[in-house]
């Protein structure tokens, strides 16, 4: 068995034994492969030892990659979980099945306007700077309600959830916020008959997705544990 295949049963068995750790059904988590860096050839080795979601980072890689990747699109499931800047959307909506990182509502209306006719509404998740870093993107969470309000009408997107990359240092609070606002926004949510579609907690990445699953992620999004190390220099 290659590596990279190898690396998906390991990751598997750990979300397993997680899940378990946290009486969680094992299908309530989603595994989401982070590929940023990798080439195609990786991305294909996973998707044909069963992998179906894959994350990307930079926009232009990830395009290239899924033009490169176009025999299995119809298979794969693309979500862009790095930021996004306000005039390279229109990449974005075109090529992904899921975007993220939306922080603004500026950009979630280009997102929508951009979605092309024929392809179902794009899915998003709002990313949540929940270690109040100046350097980190996400919205603040005091105004997390107010812009999932506002995104979830947007004709084009479809509201999934919430995303957020917490701070090592501070990881188990901002975990149990994220379970708390997550919980809050989605009953705010309902009671105004909004995003009927608000299921996915995106948290968890390769060190730390055992308690990303116990504080309630659905998705955990693993790159360095599936891919091996990145090059530093290209992150
Ligand atoms: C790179 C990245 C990951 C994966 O991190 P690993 O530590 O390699 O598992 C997850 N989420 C985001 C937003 C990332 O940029």
């Amino acid at each position: 068995m290659s590596q990279i295949a190898n690396n998906l049963q390991a990751i598997i068995k750990r979300i397993n034994h997680a899940c378990m750790i946290a009486s969680r059904e094992p299908s309530s988590v989603k595994l989401l492969a982070v590929s940023k860096t990798q080439p195609a050839q990786a991305v294909k080795e996973a998707f044909l030892s069963g992998q179906k979601q894959f994350g990307e980072n930079y926009l232009q890689e990830a395009v290239e990659k899924i033009e490169s990747l176009k025999e299995f699109r119809s298979q794969i499931e693309w979500h862009l979980i790095g930021p996004l800047q306000s005039n390279k959307t229109r990449p974005a909506a075109e090529s992904f099945d899921w975007v993220q990182s939306v922080d603004r509502l500026k950009i979630a209306e280009r997102l929508s306007d951009q979605r092309p006719e024929n392809l179902n509404p794009l899915n998003v998740c709002v990313q949540i700077n929940i270690s109040g870093e100046e350097s980190k993107s996400g919205v603040q969470p005091n105004e997390a309600l107010e812009l999932c309000t506002l995104v979830s009408k947007l004709p084009r997107l479809n509201l999934r959830g919430l995303m957020a990359i917490p701070e090592p240092a501070a990881n188990n609070m901002s975990l149990k916020a994220m379970k708390d606002m997550f919980i809050s926004i989605q009953s705010k949510l309902k009671a105004q008959n909004l995003a009927p579609d608000f299921d996915t907690l995106s948290l968890g990445m390769s060190d730390d997705l055992e308690e990303a699953i116990a504080a309630g992620s659905t998705m955990v999004r693993i790159g360095t544990a599936i891919f091996g190390k990145r090059d530093p220099k290209t992150n």
